[in-house]
């Protein structure tokens, strides 16, 4: 551990950086808007109920993967791993069970202690939907067709797939439940040690089990054929022009997941290719103590989508002003001020000579330099050049904002 370094599993967010994910949450935000979702915030923390008994107690998150503390009012309170169980919340705590359907687009960080590799981090970021109240399938057709939508306006629709399964209703989930428990057991010693121990606990799990083993014993596994509600949202899924294929052996991640599970998956990011998931958790605020109701929302990873991205345009290029000599300096901060009013970036040179207020200039890839020295002074003027062309002029402060506007185009 080195107290100069980010803590494993964090890292700093540099412009670069922080660009891409702005494109893509940004991107998120105005396409989920087109279709009737309103942004929502809830807290980075929330008590550790709220996530460890929707989640499953058996599932990875809440077993190994939750940061849980106890702060000094002695609650117990855990960082969100994901935002579905907070948005449930949330409609609890502000009694918005009857004003239903319910729209809502989230972003923010989630913290999961996970092993950490390309694409998977200890605080990550997510953007996601909840559309809650809505049991038909026009639901969850129109909420991968938003997931899809935002991967076309990221341009990255034909770099993934879209993986659909259902996981059919408590019942029939059951009965496939003891199904693989009986499969699996007849060939337990075989099995990894992580997927003995689902055995026990979370059988399902054992499907989406990495190991090379394991996944020789899931491909002939029973098969979970009951596309109850599926055939319609097959049928939507096609009118809709999006590309699918079933994955019988897709299960998510947490227990709350009824019927229609669905992944937008890529091969172009290794292990973890998963950029965008989610599905029907119709139990989940019925199980949280509010009255039952459907929902259906998806999940997707700022940073593996950052990834995938072409480079966002960079910041529009600025105006640099080069004051020499202590008048100058004065007069520039003012300048600095009524070329902002007038709707345009510009950045002051703090010291140097000219020579290396220019390099700066040029560093920063500045569109214009606006030079003032005692003879522009003198004359109410400065000197104007462009960047791009060498030209330089004298040009009246007064008329400044206007020629610069001008270059800019
Ligand atoms: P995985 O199988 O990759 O662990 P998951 O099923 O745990 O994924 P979800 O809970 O469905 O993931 O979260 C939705 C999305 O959030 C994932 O598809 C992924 O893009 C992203 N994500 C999840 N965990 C991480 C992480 N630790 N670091 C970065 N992104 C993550
Ligand atoms: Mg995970």
């Amino acid at each position: 551990m080195s107290a100069l370094q980010p803590a494993r599993g964090t890292q700093d967010l540099l412009p670069e950086t922080m660009r891409r994910h702005r494109r893509v949450s940004e991107t998120a935000r105005e396409q989920a808007r087109l279709y009737g979702f309103a942004e929502i915030a809830t807290p980075i923390f929330e008590f550790t109920e709220v996530f460890a008994r929707p989640i499953g107690e058996h599932t990875d998150i809440v077993s190994k993967e939750m940061y849980t503390f106890t702060d000094r009012g002695d609650d117990e309170l855990t960082l969100r791993p994901e935002n579905t169980a907070g948005v449930a919340r949330a409609i609890l705590s502000n009694g918005l069970t009857q004003s239903t359907p319910l729209k809502f687009f989230y972003s923010g960080p989630m913290f999961r202690y996970e092993r950490p590799q390309k694409g998977r981090f200890r605080q990550f970021h997510q953007i996601g939907v909840e559309l809650i109240g809505v049991a038909q399938p026009q639901a969850d057709v129109e909420i991968i067709a938003l997931g899809h939508r935002i991967l076309k306006a990221l341009g990255i629709a034909d770099r993934v797939v879209l993986e659909l399964n259902t996981l059919g209703d408590p019942a029939s989930r059951t009965a496939y439940r003891e199904a693989l428990v009986a499969y699996f057991s007849g060939c337990k010693s075989e099995l990894s040690e992580d997927s003995q121990r689902r055995l026990e606990t979370n059988p399902l799990r054992i499907l989406d089990s990495k190991d090379p083993k394991d996944r020789e014993i899931v491909d002939t596994s029973p098969n979970f054929q009951q596309f109850l509600s599926g055939d319609s949202l097959r049928f939507w899924v096609n009118a809709l022009g999006v590309a699918y294929r079933i994955n019988p052996r897709l299960v998510r991640g947490l227990d709350y997941y009824t019927h229609t599970v669905f992944e937008f998956v890529t091969t172009d990011l290794g292990a973890q290719g998963t950029v965008l998931a989610g599905g029907r958790y119709d139990g989940l605020v019925e199980l949280m103590g509010g009255p039952a109701m459907p929902g259906i929302g998806w999940a997707a990873g700022v940073e593996r989508l950052a990834m995938l991205i072409d480079e966002p345009p960079g910041p529009s290029r600025t105006v640099v002003l080069v004051p020499l000599g202590e008048a100058a300096d004065r007069v520039a901060l003012k300048v600095g001020e009524e070329l902002r009013n007038a709707g345009l970036a510009v950045e002051l040179t703090y010291s140097g000579n000219l020579q290396r207020r220019m390099r700066r200039a040029d560093r920063i890839g500045a569109r214009a330099a606006v030079l003032i020295g005692d003879d522009e002074l003198a004359q109410g003027a400065a000197t104007l050049r462009d960047l791009d062309t060498g030209e330089q002029s004298l040009v009246p402060l007064a008329e400044l904002a206007g020629r610069l506007k001008a270059l800019a185009g």
